[in-house]
């Protein structure tokens, strides 16, 4: 396939915006940019996706969210508004979590992913967990995946608070998925995989211990960290350590390594990231709604930590959580010079597509030769002149994902003049809806 007629920004450093170019497509990558009219003369058979003056570039990358938190939208916490983030765990995430059985583990990812499709995101690394259905559960994720044709790194979070056969079963869970993906069945490289952990304030050191045990070298964790101050002084009475020199200790922190949040973590643990070449992701919408505070992400970028952005499980529009980034630290430090354009897509653009490259073993989130076919349109039309070098403000001030037309991923499009093209999606949320009232029932009936 060849895009044609498209203003295309790489974000390759340095980024570029190309004009008269078109980009090749074969076999999921991209194999060569060129001249349009030289592409078209060397591959005139080949088909043509006319991009019609939009810009062309890399697919969003989400570097940690909850497909299984689909069936929050719109329910009803029955208790007292939680005052903190643990009550909210005890009364919203751990009491969703237990209603969700295969139909439903089913049904979010479908919505979830489709939501992610619709709004740009070509690349997600999920976090799940669903407590009376944990053996094979990503398997029936990693089904939708393939289904759906998106990218998704997946693992299943190990914890000790439904009792120790749950959490052994999440620990089978990962060692089987991970060894399904060590065998090669990748879906030509569109599955990767974590051990997933809850955060360290659910998980004892036996557990650690034997997830320690379990971890083949070729994967890393994907675990919550220090997302609310309580984790810390869990962690402080359990082991004496602070969460991050705990993780440490069990030698969890490596380049495999992803820890979301790292909000609450002192000097030492940004140092201790940072040597174990650990991925941090940051997820400010999340952290504003659950009022745990921000981490400092600027002091471990410059600590040389590579902190990527993700969504939390918030809805898949990854732009929002650009513009959230760049208006909070402003706030917090009452500073209006704080993390500014380039900063926010180093996270989100440059660092999440290290980490997707890592992950997925080839260059993901680039426009480049070799890099994977993953691409939108947007159907931006400036009123003052756009550059590689503002292009960031551009984005941030003007960019909507109402104006994303097209989603391709692996070179196959999957959204079409912002019609679902490999997706029943009427169909599958009629099924997502009536699986919403038993889970919705599951829950309730807890309190
Ligand atoms: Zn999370």
């Amino acid at each position: 396939m060849i895009i044609t007629n498209g203003k295309i920004v790489t974000w390759d450093q340095p980024n570029q915006i190309l004009e008269d170019q078109a980009i090749l497509i074969q076999g999921g990558k991209i194999s060569k940019i060129d001249d349009e009219a030289n592409l078209l003369a060397q591959y005139p058979e080949e088909e043509k996706l006319d991009a019609n003056r939009q810009y062309v570039m890399p697919g969003l990358i989400c570097a940690h969210t909850h497909f299984y938190g689909a069936y929050s939208r719109g329910l009803a916490i029955p208790t007292e508004p939680p005052p903190a983030f643990p009550e909210i765990l005890r009364d919203l995430w751990w009491s969703l979590d237990k209603a969700l059985d295969e139909k439903a583990v089913r049904s979010s990812a479908w919505v979830s992913i489709i939501d992610a499709i619709k709004h740009g995101n070509t690349t997600l690394f999920d976090h799940h967990a669903s407590p009376n259905f944990i053996s094979d559960s990503l398997d029936v994720i990693a089904d939708v995946v393939d289904k759906s044709g998106i990218r998704a790194s997946l693992a299943y979070e190990v914890t000790d608070r439904d009792g120790i056969k749950k959490s052994e079963a999440g620990i089978q869970e990962n060692i089987r998925f991970l060894q399904r993906l060590k065998q090669g069945d990748t879906l030509e490289g569109r599955l990767a995989g974590s051990f997933g952990l809850h955060a360290s304030l659910t998980l004892s050191q036996d557990t650690l211990e034997k997830v320690r045990g379990a971890l083949d070298d070729q994967f890393g964790v994907h675990i919550h960290v220090a997302e609310h101050i309580s984790d810390e002084y869990d962690s402080l009475k359990k082991s004496g350590m602070r969460v991050v020199d705990r993780l440490n200790s069990f030698d969890l922190l490596n380049e495999n390594a992803i820890v979301a949040h790292a909000v609450h973590v002192d000097a030492k643990e940004i140092a201790l990231l940072a040597d174990t070449k650990t991925w941090v992701t940051h997820q400010p919408r999340s952290n504003m709604n659950n009022a745990v505070g921000i981490g400092n992400v600027e002091s471990m970028m410059r600590a040389g930590i590579s902190v990527c952005l993700g969504n939390d499980g918030f809805s898949n529009t990854m732009w929002d959580e650009w513009k959230t980034a760049y208006l909070v630290h402003k706030l917090v430090n009452q500073d209006p010079r704080r993390m500014g354009g380039y900063e926010v897509v180093n996270m989100a653009v440059y660092q999440n597509a290290d980490m997707a490259s890592h992950f997925f073993g080839l260059p993901v989130g680039m426009v480049k030769e070799g890099a994977a076919a993953d691409l939108i349109f947007v159907d931006y039309t400036p009123f003052t002149d756009l550059s590689a070098g503002n292009l960031p403000w551009h984005i941030i001030f003007g960019m909507q994902h109402s104006m994303i037309t097209m989603t391709m991923v692996a070179g196959k499009v999957l959204m079409a003049n912002r019609q679902l093209r490999t997706i029943d999606e009427e169909k599958v949320m009629a099924e997502a809806f009536e699986n919403s009232h038993s889970v919705w029932e599951h829950y309730n009936s807890q309190f």
